[in-house]
């Protein structure tokens, strides 16, 4: 069976969402009232990042030893990545956060090569932060990096599409999966629109789940 798993990267893979960590860390929760009115759905994402990271100051290179020192991803995440690599299954990172932290923090705990695809972000010499919105298309223009765009792209050259997540970004992606992997934020999304969602605590939950899954579809096929 060939599978698609798209993985959301802030506190899917890692155990806290690096921006909000940030936020927190840096700013306290002044940026809370603007993570608000996105998740009521009152400010499309594509408005609502750059003012996030508008609350920023900090330098990027004391950012990083934070992030260093704070940031942990789930223990049993690079045992799922070897697990597709075996199956061929193909693992995408889709990401609303920067492709300079996931690198960063995949380096760090040794996560082997993976495609992402996100934002990206710059800090100039008066310590402001701008987004870099992601180039690759967009279907509705709400967000800076559309998601479901790359589920699109390649749904038909897969059985299934498999998606993986927790937050505002991922609820428009999840809705057009297969089979959904959902914590948090997104499965209380999904469990209020009756979209069938399996709830994970780990990526080895994940991985038993969708072991049995394939199988199951294997031998419906014979
Ligand atoms: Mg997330």
């Amino acid at each position: 069976m060939k599978l698609a798993i798209f993985c959301d990267f802030d506190g899917t893979i890692t155990q806290n969402d690096t921006l909000q960590f940030l936020l927190d860390h840096y700013v306290g929760d002044a940026w809370n009232e603007v993570e608000d009115k996105v998740e009521a759905g009152l400010l499309p994402e594509k408005e609502a990042l750059q003012l996030e990271m508008d609350f920023l100051k900090v330098d990027e290179k004391s950012a990083f030893e934070a992030l260093d020192k704070n940031i942990k991803i789930d223990e049993t995440f690079k045992d799922f990545t070897n697990w597709c690599k075996e199956h061929n299954f193909e693992l995408i990172v889709l990401s609303g956060g920067f492709r300079k932290i996931i690198e960063f923090v995949f380096q760090k705990n040794y996560i082997g090569s993976i495609k992402i695809y996100s934002n990206d972000f710059f800090v100039d010499s008066k310590n402001k932060w701008k987004v870099i919105p992601s180039n690759s298309p967009k279907i509705n223009g709400l967000c800076n990096h559309c998601k479901t765009f790359h589920l699109e792209e390649i749904r038909t050259n897969f059985d299934k599409i498999v998606y993986i997540g927790d937050g505002t970004t991922d609820r428009c992606p999840a809705q057009k999966s297969d089979w959904v992997f959902a914590k948090k934020g997104l499965a209380k999304f999904l469990g209020e629109k009756n979209f069938p969602f399996f709830e994970f605590r780990d990526f080895a939950e994940i991985k038993s789940k969708l072991e049995l899954l394939t199988d199951k579809k294997l031998e419906e096929s014979n």
